[in-house]
């Protein structure tokens, strides 16, 4: 349940303020009835109308947010942790992260109110390819990367086959830069794939997600998606 001036904000209608006029003026009306006083609390079910026009549903929004370490990638978090969505307190629609990223990830995340696109991008046979550079512990060898590339065995099954590149590698202190991309989304899926290598990801950060790359993004930043971008995940 939320207050109808909250509802009425929301919608684009009106500030909550003007919202709280609008209902004090008894230009608002809840199932066909008028409500001219502060305080009642409406559910999705209810039909809200102002001046007899019911409210529009909610705009559909798609943000591409370059989330940093040390977020979770949920709504709510009863931890008091941190969570993606505290990034958009200015947004007025109930936005959510399509999929997820750890805590300790940082990178391209969409967030959008968009359920059925959400469930469309996360479907497994959609196979969205999602593209992360890993830094690992020690220097994986040719046959290591061949065998991520190809499938590796984890306990929920064979991986599909992904692209894997070595971008650099550091001899003195046996760390290297892997680039993996890979259309599945299990969780935690590639920390496990190089864990199954005896490899330790110490960093990792989804690059792309699908054509979308954190161009012109710092972590904390995000940018709407423009209209074409929307129509080509669709
Ligand atoms: N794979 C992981 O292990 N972690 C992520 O956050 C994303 C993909």
């Amino acid at each position: 349940m939320e207050r109808l001036q909250k509802v009425i904000a929301r919608a684009g209608i009106a500030s909550r303020r003007k919202a709280e006029q609008l209902i004090l003026d008894g230009r608002v009306a809840v199932n066909g009835k008028v409500i001219d006083s502060l305080g009642t609390k409406v559910s999705a079910t209810d039909r809200v109308a102002v001046d007899g026009v019911p409210l529009d549903k909610e705009k559909l929004v798609y943000y591409l947010f370059y989330k940093p370490v040390g977020v979770i990638s949920s709504v709510k978090d009863d931890r008091g942790r941190r969570t993606v969505v505290d990034f958009f307190k200015q947004v007025p629609e109930r936005i959510f992260p399509v999929g997820r990223l750890d805590y300790d990830t940082s990178g391209a995340l969409l967030l959008t109110n968009d359920g059925a696109l959400a469930n469309r991008l996360m479907h497994p046979s959609y196979k969205f390819n999602k593209t992360y550079i890993a830094e690992v512990r020690p220097l994986p060898t040719a046959e290591q990367l061949s065998q991520l590339a190809n499938g590796i065995h984890l306990e929920d099954g064979m991986t599909a086959k992904a692209r894997v590149k070595l971008l650099s590698s550091n001899q003195e202190k046996r760390t290297a830069s892997v680039q993996l991309t890979i259309h599945e989304g299990r969780n935690r899926q590639v920390r496990r794939m190089f864990s199954a290598l005896h490899l330790h990801v110490c960093r990792l950060k989804r690059e792309r997600y699908g054509f979308l790359d954190l161009k012109g993004l710092h972590p904390g930043e995000a940018r709407e998606l423009t209209a074409f971008e929307v129509k080509t995940l669709a």
